[in-house]
């Protein structure tokens, strides 16, 4: 079920086998009927995760990508509306020469032919897939069938299946119970799929009479029962893993030979992993956005700040407050060390955080504004520093007089919601003497966006003979990807998502700047 921790599961053994020198990459299946993510609340489904290549995907892949340190193309985030759109299409064009086309085999072939075409293509050694859902939902049934015919043409000591479910400890008993797994497992079995592995999730090690009981209900060896317990750091898991010995399992039924011992490819793992720890001092951040019912929804913003955190040995707090609920109520970002807008759309509490950008600005606390964060600082200053009447951003305030952030150009003419956003890595070319130079010692990044909006060039000249500069830009000077107040302590907003690069033991700079600032 969803929740388990199938993504960190996934990137866990991902990341042992990358540990043994071996070229891997994981797939999320995803078997909804959204074409990608883009177009889903991210309180309902978490973040959307934008890839270099454009992306807007589930975000598991930025587990993955985190996990791992190397990016994942979109073509690893696969769903059931792809599917069927190539499947369609092709019948459109007669390619099936006559057949009746049917969910088996032409369906499930194609959910085979991207499989294989990724392990190929990109010369794997091994590819996790990932397939999401609850085994059981109808709408994973064409993906397990598929996954399920892969194993029998390819043979077991090609493909493996590990099961990932749940083992509750009930409070009163205090015992590990092992229904769920068993039912599950016989679910799995009833559609022809018998699991190699189980990955057990569970708040203590799985005892081992828990695991005796499983083995023996399910038919998976004993050895191949794997507790996956609560941890404090999710980045412990492949460590977990390993010491119950799954990477000597994996090759063995891969028939793998010569098991690398990669002490030093440990060594700088373990020394990013044991980064993560308590520290004495700890930074307080205050993060107003619109999704704060959910932490999901701003998870490759928290992971930064932690990985940001951790290069500079210090713990990081993370207070979401909800932007709608402010009020005018600013004593709310009284006693934070630093105040963090990211990415957000629509009007909902577009007005609490103009008033956050305006109390950063004015009690000179650390400000950094993500997207959304970088336009909403723009309608502030634009209102109240250059007195441009009602600034606003046209996605809020379609008639203002001063759409201080309009839509981009090239979207005037769109008319579909889902992939038409400005999406994926471009190069942004960063002023000489400016904050963005010393934060990031490079002239020009590459940066991934999302966003269909952008700061209207109009007012740059009074926004510049005020105070503000614009220390990054893009498409030959066309779009401002930067701000920043040189006489605030640290006032930095970002058109682009910077939380999508940033790695463990390699944090994104402008995350570590803002830290160093808040910390001060
Ligand atoms: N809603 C804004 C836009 O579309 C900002 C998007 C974002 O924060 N990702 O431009």
């Amino acid at each position: 079920m969803s929740g388990l921790g199938k993504g960190v599961v996934s990137s866990s053994i991902a990341k042992l086998l990358q540990l043994s020198n071996q070229k891997v990459s994981c797939v999320k299946i995803d078997p909804y009927l959204n074409f990608d993510a883009g177009t889903m609340n991210p309180v309902a489904h978490g973040e959307v995760f934008v890839t270099d290549d454009g992306g807007e995907c589930d975000m598991d892949i930025g587990n993955y990508e985190r996990f791992l340190n190397q990016d994942i193309p979109k073509s690893h985030n696969i769903t059931t509306a792809q599917i069927y759109s190539k499947v369609i299409e092709s019948e459109r064009k007669g390619e099936y020469l006559g057949a009746c086309v049917q969910i088996i085999p032409h369906i499930t072939d194609e959910i085979k032919k991207r499989i294989r075409s990724i392990a190929e293509d990109e010369k794997l050694d091994i590819l996790i897939v990932e397939c999401g859902g609850t085994v059981g939902d109808i709408e994973s049934l064409p993906f397990l069938e598929a996954l399920r015919q892969i194993r029998s043409e390819d043979g077991p000591e090609n493909v493996l299946f590990v099961h990932v479910t749940l083992a509750p400890s009930l409070d009163v008993v205090g015992e590990q119970k092992t229904k769920p797994t068993q039912h599950s497992v016989q679910e799995l079995r009833r559609i022809g799929i018998q699991p190699d592995l189980l990955s057990v999730r569970c708040t203590i090690p799985l005892l081992e009479k828990t695991k005796k009981k499983i083995s023996m209900f399910t038919n998976v060896l004993i050895q191949d029962v794997f507790s996956c317990h609560d941890v404090d750091n999710i980045f412990l898991i492949p460590q977990i893993l390993n010491d119950q010995g799954i990477v000597d399992i994996i090759f063995k039924k891969f028939r793998m030979i010569g098991l690398v011992n990669a002490s030093e490819n440990w060594d700088r793992w373990n020394k990013i992993v044991n980064s993560i720890k308590k520290y004495e001092d700890t930074i307080k951040i205050a993060m107003v956005g619109k999704y704060v019912t959910l932490a999901d929804s701003y998870v490759s913003v928290n992971h930064s700040l932690k990985h940001a955190a951790a290069t500079i040995g210090k713990n990081v707090s993370i207070e979401l407050i909800d932007s709608e609920n402010l009020n005018g109520d600013m004593t709310k970002l009284g006693g934070f060390d630093g105040i963090l807008v990211p990415g957000g759309f629509g009007t909902r509490g577009s007005e609490g955080i103009i008033k956050t950008a305006n109390f950063a600005r004015e009690k000179n606390v650390p400000y950094l504004g993500i997207c959304f964060g970088f336009q909403l600082a723009a309608v502030e200053f634009g209102r109240n520093v250059c007195g441009l009447d009602n600034a606003n951003s046209a996605e809020i305030e379609p008639k203002t007089p001063n759409p201080v952030i309009d839509l981009l150009p090239e979207q005037k003419d769109v008319d579909n919601m889902g992939g038409s956003l400005r999406l994926g890595a471009n190069d942004i070319i960063i002023k000489d003497n400016s904050l963005a130079q010393k934060i990031y010692n490079s002239s020009v990044i590459s940066k991934r966006h999302r966003h269909r909006f952008e700061f209207n060039k109009q007012y740059i000249d009074k926004f510049i003979e005020k105070g503000m500069v614009f220390s990054g830009e893009s498409d030959n000077g066309k779009r401002m990807e930067i701000l920043e107040i040189p006489s605030h302590k640290f006032f930095f907003a970002v058109q682009f998502h910077p939380e999508f690069n940033s790695r463990p033991g390699f944090p994104e700079d402008a995350f570590k700047a803002f830290l160093e600032a808040a910390a001060n």
